[in-house]
């Protein structure tokens, strides 16, 4: 029982590919990528505990994390930005054995912020969530790209994590928050992109219990693809103009979906 309980206790280690990032960030940016395990305890990285420990008091925060399996924490001070990567580990048993994955995910955010790509401002409220996708819908082009060029395995996580949506979309255990239509549909983008060239036995059930619940949702993420399909990303201006099309894209649903549901 004492040797089950100190085992819980020891944090997963960091994957091999996870390290080389971590050290080219460092190298290329100057950026420190702390990670810290949030449980019973707060632990990890000793430079990341308190940016860590500060965020997770603001309740919304805590309410909002609970629901997450990691999250990227930046805090800019005199000029400079700091940063970490908390893991939750209350949810472990949904990521365990997709460090790789959660990690160089988060890892990617960092990348972009550091190479000084634009990023949507965050404002509270419907606005906020939907400046939330819309950075997403973007950025994780870019970062399955580079993922896929540090050969980090990310799919995988990516398919258990849409084939456990798929089965609660079947048991319409889904948000129906307003946000929740723009959610859907920037995980839909993910999907169709990340698996247009790669195999995925639950395509056909997700696609089928996505169509039955956010129908709007499919229409707009395939309006999305064909907007920044052949973009350049990478090129700042061509991004700015794409996290502007993509918000304007998911602002439409939002408020289609508001007008129908205060029907
Ligand atoms: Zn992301």
């Amino acid at each position: 029982m004492m040797v089950l309980m100190a085992l819980l206790l020891v944090p997963p280690g960091i994957p091999e590919a996870i390290s080389a990032w971590r050290s080219d960030l460092e190298r290329q940016f100057g950026v420190k990528t702390p990670i810290v395990y949030v449980g019973e305890r707060i632990q990890g990285d000793p430079e990341g505990l308190d940016l860590a420990r500060n965020q997770l008091r603001n309740p919304d925060f805590q309410r909002q994390f609970a629901m997450m399996q990691a999250a990227m924490v930046s805090h800019r001070t005199g000029g400079t930005d700091r940063w970490v990567v908390i893991l939750n580990m209350d949810l472990y048993e949904s990521w365990k054995g997709y460090e790789e994955a959660l990690l160089g995910h988060e890892l990617g955010h960092i990348w972009l912020r550091a190479r000084r790509l634009p990023t949507p401002a965050f404002r509270g409220g419907d606005y906020g969530c939907l400046a939330v996708h819309t950075g997403d819908v973007v950025q994780h082009v870019l970062i399955r790209a580079e993922m896929d060029r540090r050969g980090i395995d990310h799919r995988g996580f990516l398919m258990k994590n849409l084939d456990d949506s798929a089965r609660a979309m079947e048991e319409r255990q889904a948000a129906g928050d307003p946000c929740a239509w723009a959610r859907q549909a920037a995980l839909w983008v993910d999907a169709r992109l990340a698996f247009a060239a790669h195999p995925w036995p639950g395509r056909a059930r997700y696609e089928a219990a996505a169509a039955a619940m956010f129908p709007e949702s499919g229409k707009a993420a395939a309006e999305i693809i064909d907007l920044i399909a052949g973009l350049d990303l990478d090129d700042p201006l061509v991004h700015r103009q794409a996290l502007m099309d993509v918000f304007s894209i998911l602002s439409k649903l939002a408020v289609r979906q508001k007008d129908l549901s205060g029907r």
